[in-house]
């Protein structure tokens, strides 16, 4: 348990510039930071900008402006992935020399297929495990192919928990319901899966809360923490901001994104105000008038936290002054 200073939480924000952040990012990344400093501790920033065909070093800088302008700050430099991927790759390929990953060669059509086989009901986007046991190595499989193989981790069979400070136990037979995942993609990018786990350990990270869309990935994530012998971090999946009619918000143009609601003169106080006003008793004093996030920190608790769905309709909008 948390004794001295080298204990206190560590907690991330992560954004992916992929696209613009929206109110749905606003609200997990101030739940993230209030769950961390409230409790004395230090917040780093990761971009994670692994996907070359997606991400801009321009999204990237707006990311960073919107976080600003919210009023959230972090500690020490800013983590890009892709400045050292060479060395994310490396991890990925001593999982594939341990045994615990194989190269597979499988192009996304040919898995469609073999899916689309009778394999009976259950089996639906699971990888069928065609190149399991194929190859001994990466150069094995360029040679005998003449492909760029992916590297796909080896799922072992059983139900794997894990535990959620806002939901409780989450369980999931992995092997049954994802299969095989990759860990490289065929064009040698790191995957996400394996990218989080190694980062979130080299930033010292103790403490993740991200959206709830997450919280099925986190089954693999726990898998691969243990064959790097990685401490688990506690995890905390929190509602998705939806529209009215519950779609949850995208990072489309028609979704309110924080770059625009800054463009168009809103004070992000009454943003953070109206987000404070969804976090309900988590804080010492409920409540939507405009506030700065420092001003929600004292006595915050993410345990008091509503756990139902989150919606911003067009009363908010008008009420914010977006309502273009
Ligand atoms: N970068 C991811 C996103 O923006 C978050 C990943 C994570 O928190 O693990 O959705």
């Amino acid at each position: 348990m948390p004794s001295s200073d080298a204990q206190l939480p560590v907690g991330r924000l992560a954004p992916s510039p992929t696209g613009l952040l929206h109110l749905g990012h606003a609200r997990s990344f101030l739940l993230a930071w209030l769950w961390s400093r409230a409790r004395g501790g230090r917040v780093v920033l990761r971009m994670e900008d692994l996907d070359a065909t997606r991400a801009k070093p321009e999204l990237a800088a707006c990311a960073l402006r919107d976080l600003e302008w919210l009023g959230l700050d972090w500690d020490g430099e800013v983590l890009y992935q892709s400045r050292h991927h060479d060395e994310l790759r490396g991890a990925a390929e001593e999982l594939c020399e341990r045994g615990l990953a194989y190269p597979c060669v499988c192009t996304r059509r040919e898995v469609a297929e073999a899916i689309a086989a009778p394999h009976g009901p259950g089996s639906e986007g699971v990888y069928p495990g065609t190149c399991r046991d194929r190859y001994a190595s990466l150069a094995e499989a360029r040679r005998r192919t003449g492909r760029e193989p992916c590297l796909r981790y080896r799922v072992p069979s059983g139900e794997v928990t894990v535990r959620d400070e806002l939901l409780g136990d989450y369980v999931q037979d992995v092997a049954r319901e994802v299969g095989d995942f990759p860990v490289t993609s065929r064009d040698g990018q790191v995957a996400y899966q394996l990218a989080v786990v190694l980062d979130d350990e080299r930033q010292g990270v103790t403490d993740v809360l991200r959206g709830e869309d997450l919280l099925e990935s986190t089954p693999r994530q726990a898998l691969l923490l243990e064959d790097l012998w990685f401490e688990r971090p506690r995890w905390a999946h929190v509602p998705l901001v939806t529209d009215a009619k519950g779609r949850r918000l995208a990072k489309r143009a028609d979704d309110l994104s924080l770059a625009s609601l800054a463009a168009g003169g809103l004070d992000p106080r009454r943003l953070v105000g109206w987000l404070a006003g969804t976090f309900g008793a988590a804080l010492a004093e409920p409540g939507d008038a405009p506030r700065t996030p420092a001003e929600l920190v004292a006595g915050f608790d993410l345990a008091r936290l509503p756990r139902g769905p989150v919606a911003f309709d067009r009363a908010t909008r008008r009420a914010l002054g977006a309502d273009a």
